[in-house]
């Protein structure tokens, strides 16, 4: 992976992102790529060498990791700091870095810390929730003592103090402590197993050169087509729908003087998030079908 610096940036951000510590040690899988969807991590490692990312795109990582650094000041006698914990499931090594483990007379606290932006915060992440009951079952495996609860520390870095007085449900300060629902023990570890599986088709898929399995639309953040009716010139809808034949029936039945709008689809990681988007065939072919 090539790292540019397309804005100039001062050569010491250049310097933090060439010298990180980060590892996932003798891992086959750490829990982020776990996560993360199969195609994407085998064309990741398939082209690492022709990848490339700029620094800039790299600031919140940056912000991210001293924000970890910052906070072990701050840890007590029973906090435990950033320990990578490794286990073997089906023959595979995954590991996970838990930023913090509280222990407690009746188990242990599981805290992971985000640098996240209020939309992520406000809105459900299943991702983070299947992030922690990841590190719930390493913890409960390796140690073999009960996690009573996980949750995510999140410093918002877009929080606003007119936006927290104004609007309902707005975090009331820029960090936030959220609640992750802790499932059983046998659901993490189902839930780990799947995504083994699916990683291992991939892996064997990229061996012996057959197409990997497609990335969902929840893989790929799609969000669907939608149909606004709404009232000539206004810009809000009067209602929004998924099919255009639900629009039709509205507009006829508001009369004249309505019409619809289009709003066209996207599958918000490949077009932004994806590392690997230049070199996955189903984004390409989905931005053909388009044209
Ligand atoms: S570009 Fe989209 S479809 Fe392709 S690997 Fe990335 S997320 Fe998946």
């Amino acid at each position: 992976m090539k790292l540019t610096n397309i804005y100039n940036l001062p050569q010491t951000f250049i310097n933090v992102l060439s010298r990180s510590k980060y590892t996932k040690g003798k891992a086959n899988l750490s829990v982020t790529e776990l996560l993360q969807p199969p195609q994407l991590v085998q064309l990741r490692k398939k082209h690492w060498d022709e990848l490339e990312e700029d620094v800039a795109d790299k600031i919140w990582a940056i912000f991210g990791t001293a924000i970890h650094s910052v906070l072990e000041l701050g840890a007590d006698h029973n906090h435990l700091i950033e320990e990578r914990i490794h286990a073997t499931v089906d023959g595979w090594d995954i590991s996970g870095a838990v930023d913090l483990q509280k222990q407690e007379e009746d188990g242990i606290v599981i805290s992971d810390y985000k640098t996240a932006g209020v939309w992520a915060v406000m809105n459900e992440k299943i991702e983070w929730e299947q992030q922690l009951n990841m590190y719930a079952w390493l913890v409960e495996k390796v140690k073999r003592t009960p996690v009573k609860k996980v949750e995510i520390v999140a410093v918002i870095r877009d929080w606003s103090r007119r936006d927290a007085k104004n609007r309902e449900d707005y975090p009331e300060a820029p960090i936030k402590v959220l609640d992750i629902p802790l499932w059983s023990y046998e659901d993490r570890e189902e839930f780990i197993k799947q995504r083994i599986q699916l990683h291992s088709n991939a892996s064997l898929a990229s061996e012996i050169g057959e197409e990997y399995a497609p990335c969902s639309p929840a893989d790929m953040w799609e969000k669907p087509t939608t149909y606004a009716v709404k009232k000539a010139g206004n810009k809000r809808a009067t209602a929004v729908f998924q099919s255009e034949g639900e629009a039709q029936d509205k507009k006829a039945e508001l009369g004249s003087g309505y019409e619809i709008e289009v709003r066209p689809g996207e599958r918000t990681r490949c077009a932004e998030f994806c590392q690997v988007s230049s070199f996955c065939k189903q984004y390409r072919d989905y931005l053909e079908e388009e044209e």
